[in-house]
């Protein structure tokens, strides 16, 4: 569900028409809507009912500001992967004791800061972590709340760079080292285990993995309360897909029902939390971009944008396909068209063997890149990064202007002499 859609033969965002953001903000430019995002939360939260529960929105999807401030408004925690994560939150309005801190590399200083700001859990992925949790914890004269993130061995069926929760891959512990972790955890003076966390892709379309590996966290939740060791919460990760093309996930409401009736068949009532990014995000945004020319190619032409690879990346990194749409719906013959950048790689395509009816200066929205958009640009070919703008019913507000050249070179020196 969202809120982008044709009035007229013109494309809106909301009550707001993506021309009108076009000539205010210039392109391209990442729109999203408030209450497809709001909406997209609330599915999630409701679906839980009253078993106890928290959505911690993972802030790698979408890390801007004032999306993060209007999501914490609604009440919702945040999954990090790395101190600047952290920061963002904490600028954004976000409670620390909201914030759950995942991830395989936790330097020093990631961690002491989270121990500093009281975040709620630290999910761990390795013996060598621990010990370096329980000792700065120690340094700082705290307990540190730790989980340990399980790897479950189980197959997300998604993209290969994307899954997560599968023996060869490196995030998680697998279940008969975790609990030898967890008696070595219990020893440990400066750390407490509460939870168990676990997390096995992204863009999943499935329910079926997302059950077999809670299935393989209460086997272990079960084997630690046989030796006496109690887990106060489950962390179950994020990974519900969205439809880009053609793909049909479970809906959000769906997936939450088939964790908590996967739970209640083994008589678990714990406490459980949840991390959706994409599924909050995805198709809460568009990527707004102007058609520079048409250029005729060998099988079909491309409409050349100025949007590209540097600003969204994934159909370069994933081979992802997002739909296409014209901003003014054209009324010549649509004809064949590969999307594509001005970055100098061939692997720079926004979109292929799309049907489009467009001429030179035309705008064209890219859907589906609310998630996984923005917080994967960067500078490539000295291309200074977009604005993104946030749709608020008839209102829209520039939540960041786009990067200036100056700002491209400002951490830049001359080597003297
Ligand atoms: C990336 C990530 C998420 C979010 O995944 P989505 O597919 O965007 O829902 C949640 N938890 C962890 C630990 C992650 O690394």
């Amino acid at each position: 569900m969202d809120h982008f859609h044709y009035r007229g033969g013109h494309y809106f965002a909301e009550d707001v028409s993506l021309e009108q953001i076009a000539g205010d903000v210039g392109t391209p430019c990442y729109v999203y809507s408030r209450a497809t995002m709001e909406h997209h939360w609330k599915v999630f939260d409701a679906a839980f009912g009253d078993h106890p529960h928290t959505i911690l929105y993972a802030v790698k999807a979408n890390g801007n500001l004032a999306v993060l401030n209007l999501l914490s408004r609604l009440g919702s925690g945040f999954d990090i992967v790395s101190g600047g994560e952290l920061e963002r939150v904490l600028q954004a309005g976000g409670r620390a004791s909201e914030v759950v801190f995942s991830g395989v590399g936790k330097s020093e200083a990631e961690i002491t800061r989270a121990l500093e700001v009281g975040v709620r859990c630290l999910n761990l992925e390795s013996a060598a972590e621990l010990e370096r949790v329980n000792r700065l914890a120690g340094d700082l004269g705290v307990t540190a709340p730790v989980a340990l993130r399980i790897n479950p061995d189980v197959d997300p069926g998604t993209h290969p760079y994307i899954a997560t929760g599968l023996r060869e891959n490196k995030f998680g512990i697998p279940p008969e080292e975790a609990r030898c972790l967890y008696r070595l955890a219990r020893d440990c003076q400066h750390v407490e285990v509460t939870g168990v966390a676990c997390h096995i892709g992204s863009q999943l379309t499935q329910l079926s993995p997302f059950t077999h590996a809670l299935d393989r966290v209460l086997d272990f939740v079960f084997a630690l309360q046989d030796e006496g060791l109690s887990v106060e919460h489950l962390d179950l990760g994020g990974g519900l897909g969205i439809p880009y093309i053609d793909e049909s996930p479970p809906q959000p409401d769906d997936y939450v029902q088939a964790l908590l009736e996967t739970m209640a068949r083994r008589d678990c009532r714990l406490p459980v939390s949840i991390e959706p990014g994409r599924a909050i995000m995805g198709n809460a945004g568009l990527l707004l971009t102007r058609v520079e020319y048409l250029k005729p190619g060998n099988q079909h032409g491309f409409a050349v944008v100025d949007a590209a690879m540097n600003d969204l990346l994934r159909p370069a990194l994933y081979q992802a396909r997002h739909e296409v749409v014209e901003v003014s719906r054209g009324t010549d013959t649509p004809e064949c068209y590969d999307v594509v950048g001005p970055v100098c790689e061939s692997g720079d395509f926004l979109a292929r063997d799309k049907l489009l009816s467009v001429k030179a200066g035309d705008l064209l929205a890219i859907r589906s890149a609310g998630a996984y958009g923005f917080v994967m640009s960067s500078n490539y070919n000295a291309r200074p990064r977009p604005a993104e703008v946030i749709v608020d019913g008839s209102y829209h507000h520039v939540v960041r202007t786009r990067e200036t050249t100056a700002q491209l070179f400002d951490n830049e020196q001359l080597v003297p002499q």
